[in-house]
């Protein structure tokens, strides 16, 4: 089994190994830089060496990392500068993960802002397809959405309709987050309403594009369109769904990393201890 959380940078990224480690993860996820803004100092050839270093010298796999795209950009949107801007950013985050040794780079799917759907498919696919073309050895993975108003990829047939449309094929896969396939309609909250779901997974996007899988419960209902994560357990998708999850994804081979909050209720060390209690 490979599983872990979203962990901090703060400090320095190669921090974020040490954090990881204590957590006892076997596998994680990263901002390489603050999320929140569209500027980022380019990385520093030496802490990319010293976070390399820390990797290789931990029990982690490499192959168990991904970073996430910052929030700002979005490659679905109608208009032109913004648009612009985020396949330029994106484009400076794929270089990022090369240097780092980072194997994957999950994505938002961005808004069409009320634009269409068949509208923000062409910007979010052509914009993929641009950042696609830099020499870095990164895959992009698309994540599914929660449904949100103007929102595109919260359908299985719709991401794989997106997915189709990436080329080259080689350079992308997909991350499937269980708080918003949930949310999106997807029952997750029996064994067999699991099953159900990863077939349908399978017979539309493929379980073998499928590299990472964020594991969060949901603080909304289903088909609510709601993107809450909650802890393990303790939201609407409850253990016996989450349990079954962490079964497939073994079967599979595919990294697991937390979303989790981190509040009174609990810390990320015990959701990822509560997760792989149910493994
Ligand atoms: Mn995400
Ligand atoms: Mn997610
Ligand atoms: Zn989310």
């Amino acid at each position: 089994m490979q599983i872990g959380a979203h962990v901090s940078i703060s400090g320095s990224l190669d921090r974020s190994v040490d954090n990881a480690v204590e957590r006892e993860c076997s596998a994680f996820q990263i901002f390489t830089r603050n999320p929140r803004s569209w500027f980022a100092k380019d990385v520093d050839p030496n802490d990319a060496e010293k976070f390399k270093e820390k990797l290789s010298d931990s029990d982690i796999d490499r192959m168990a990392t991904c970073a996430h795209m910052p929030y700002l950009p979005n490659l679905s949107t109608p208009e032109d500068e913004g648009y612009e801007k985020s396949i330029k950013s994106m484009i400076k985050e794929v270089e990022r993960c090369d240097k780092l040794g980072i194997p994957y780079l999950v994505t938002h799917l961005g808004s069409h802002k009320g634009s269409g759907e068949e509208n923000g498919i062409k910007r979010l696919t052509n914009a993929l397809n641009e950042v696609a073309k830099t020499k870095a050895d990164v895959m992009i993975l698309l994540e599914n959405t929660a449904g949100q108003k103007n929102s595109v990829g919260s359908d299985f047939k719709q991401l794989a309709e997106i997915f189709s449309k990436c080329k080259p094929a080689k350079k992308f896969g997909v991350c499937l987050d269980t708080c918003h396939a949930f949310v999106a309609g997807y029952d997750l909250r029996t064994k067999e309403a699991a099953k159900k779901t990863m077939k349908e997974f399978d017979e539309t996007v493929g379980i073998e594009n499928l590299k990472i899988l964020h594991l969060n419960d949901s603080k909304g209902e289903l088909n609510s369109n709601l993107d809450r994560h909650n802890h393990i357990g303790l939201g609407e998708i409850g253990n016996e769904g989450l349990s079954e999850m962490i079964k497939i994804m073994n079967e599979n081979k595919i990294p697991i990393v937390l979303e989790t909050p981190i509040d009174d209720i609990r810390d990320d060390f015990e959701n990822i201890r509560k997760a792989k209690s149910l493994a």
